[in-house]
């Protein structure tokens, strides 16, 4: 087998001078001696897809509960996750950017994110504001897997490049440990920019399927009418043509230059398409009554939980708090927001 170094020498020819080198550059926390079959950054990857956070995503909610009244065939977390790998890979390699640190960030976005989704965050922000402190999902993927997770005896966390870490932080611009100003690689950016395509396209579709609202409601979005026309010669939906549509207009109107406030951007067009269709599914799908519905009763569960844990803190979260060398407030905050919405549904009736 040829070696790690001229393999991962070789790979770099095929990047672009921004990209992130399959080497990287900011190094993991603890020194680790690499493997010889894998890049560090496709070593990262299969710690996360490996790590306990991952595999609950299967049962958390994107926008409609999970394994609730709406089916089967609408998007969990794990599902979204996946489409935004997809998509980051595929961006990163038509931009030259390194296709594994995008892909990693990508599989490890929403790792933070409570049960019942957004409004599931939101009821955890305000129980700890209540308790002097908040919450805040990126932040808490990077706290997933610097400190949570468990990889190896010798250190806490899945010590992941910085790289990948310091990608989780998506709305920060200090850094929340060293206290340095971040600057973003353009593989996280790419993610973000590739969340948002994900989730535009895939809740069309997933509020097409739930009955949300029919195909004439959403194409009066011109976006939507537009991305429909383009299905009509192939026979194929919806979903798809957005993807592709945005794909395309990302790959034309970026700068790729990282001295721009927004190096990966869609055009002014696309950005108005955007904003269209986003009004129309917080008014038809985000804020539908059946959806608010369930994500009440999301929001109702985690505040119980929460309250009667710091009551009576059982021995998960007192373990946790020793482990980690945190509050019981923090330790209630990390079991609760790391819950299924499935588990959070069975410990709400069992208090
Ligand atoms: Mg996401």
């Amino acid at each position: 087998m040829q070696s790690l170094k001229d393999r991962m020498a070789a790979a770099n020819q095929l990047l672009s001078d921004v990209a992130v080198p399959h080497e990287g550059k900011l190094g993991r926390v603890f020194p680790e001696a690499e493997d010889d079959t894998r890049f560090p950054f496709q070593r990262d990857r299969d710690r996360v897809i490996h790590s306990y956070a991952f595999l609950r995503l299967q049962a958390k909610t994107q926008v409609f509960v999970a394994g609730g009244e709406w089916g089967d065939h609408v998007r969990t977390r794990l599902t979204h996750t996946m489409e935004v790998a997809q998509i980051s890979r595929d961006l990163a390699r038509l931009l030259r950017l390194n296709e594994d640190l995008a892909e990693c960030i990508a599989l490890a976005h929403d790792l933070g994110h409570p049960p019942f989704g957004h409004a599931g965050q939101d009821a955890l922000d305000s129980w700890m504001r209540e308790q002097g402190s908040s919450f805040e999902h990126n932040l808490q993927s990077y706290r997933i897997v610097t400190v949570l997770e468990k990889h190896s005896s010798l250190y806490a966390g899945l010590n992941l490049n910085r790289e990948v870490s310091d990608g989780l932080l998506k709305h920060s611009e200090i850094h929340p440990e060293s206290g340095e100003t971040l600057s973003h690689s353009l593989e996280a950016e790419l993610t973000n920019v590739a969340d948002a395509i994900a989730y535009n396209s895939h809740d069309c579709d997933d509020g097409l399927t739930a009955e949300l609202f029919s195909r004439e409601e959403l194409l009066r979005v011109p976006l939507a009418k537009e991305a429909y026309e383009r299905t009509l010669e192939r026979g194929t939906y919806i979903r798809g043509s957005l993807q592709h549509m945005m794909v395309h207009d990302l790959i034309d109107h970026s700068s790729l230059d990282p001295k721009d406030a927004h190096p990966i951007a869609f055009s002014p067009e696309m950005k108005k398409g955007l904003q269209e269709l986003r009004h129309f599914l917080w008014e038809r799908m985000y804020n539908h009554p059946l959806v608010l519905a369930q994500t009440a009763e999301g929001q109702a569960i985690i505040d119980r939980l929460c309250r009667s844990f710091l009551k009576n803190p059982n021995d998960k979260i007192l373990n946790l708090q020793k482990r980690t060398n945190s509050t019981v407030v923090e330790a209630i905050k990390d079991y609760v927001a790391g819950m299924t919405d499935t588990y959070a549904k069975l410990m709400a009736l069992q208090m």
